[in-house]
């Protein structure tokens, strides 16, 4: 299955596409995650990345477009793959839908992970990474608004809508019932 998971930041999609990848055996890519890899070891991409990342802001859509791509043609890609923080603007949209054409390939649906604003703000706050203080996470909200909200209508008939308030392995019930699983 080749899924996207969209969503606010903090709405738990990282949380669910690690139960997803489990039990639908395909990989669980969060661009997220990538780049906090990086910036572990220290690499060139890792230094790009954590300015904008410590900033709350969207690191440049080239650089990010290059790495899911790059990911993206792994063996343990090739059936199948959730998508977790990629794309989250109507651009990057466009460059996964081309990179999936290119391969034969197309999306099975867009997850949309919806959840209170509060919700996320307290989430956010109480897992403590480094980009979750305050005025970061005000930073990501506006983004997350301006840019990626928008992809809830540009994929249109591909969203799959799922409450995200509640216990973890509720919402992963919910998640799997919506994929007829
Ligand atoms: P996340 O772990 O998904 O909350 O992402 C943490 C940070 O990584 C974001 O606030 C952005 O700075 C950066 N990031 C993750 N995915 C992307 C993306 N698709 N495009 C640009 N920046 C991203």
């Amino acid at each position: 299955m080749r899924l996207v998971l969209l969503g606010p930041p903090g709405a738990g999609k990282g949380t669910q596409a690690a139960l997803l990848s489990e039990k639908l055996n395909v990989p669980h890519i969060s661009t997220g995650d990538l780049f906090r890899a990086n910036i572990g070891e220290g690499t060139p991409l890792g230094i790009e990345a954590k300015q904008y990342m410590d900033a709350g802001e969207l690191v440049p859509t080239e650089v990010t477009a290059r790495m899911v791509e790059s990911r993206l043609q792994e063996p343990d890609a090739a059936e199948g793959f959730l998508l977790d923080g990629f794309p989250r603007t109507v651009e990057q949209a466009q460059i996964l839908a081309g990179l999936l054409e290119n391969s034969g390939h197309a999306l099975d649906g867009v997850l949309n992970f919806r959840v209170d604003e509060d919700v996320v703000v307290e989430r956010m706050l109480a897992r403590g990474r480094a980009d979750d203080n305050e005025e970061t996470i005000r930073t990501r909200l506006r983004v997350y608004r301006d840019e990626t909200a928008p992809l809830i209508d540009h994929y249109g008939d591909a969203i799959i809508n799922i409450e995200a308030e509640g216990e973890v392995e509720e919402i992963n019930a919910r998640v799997l019932k919506a994929l007829g699983k």
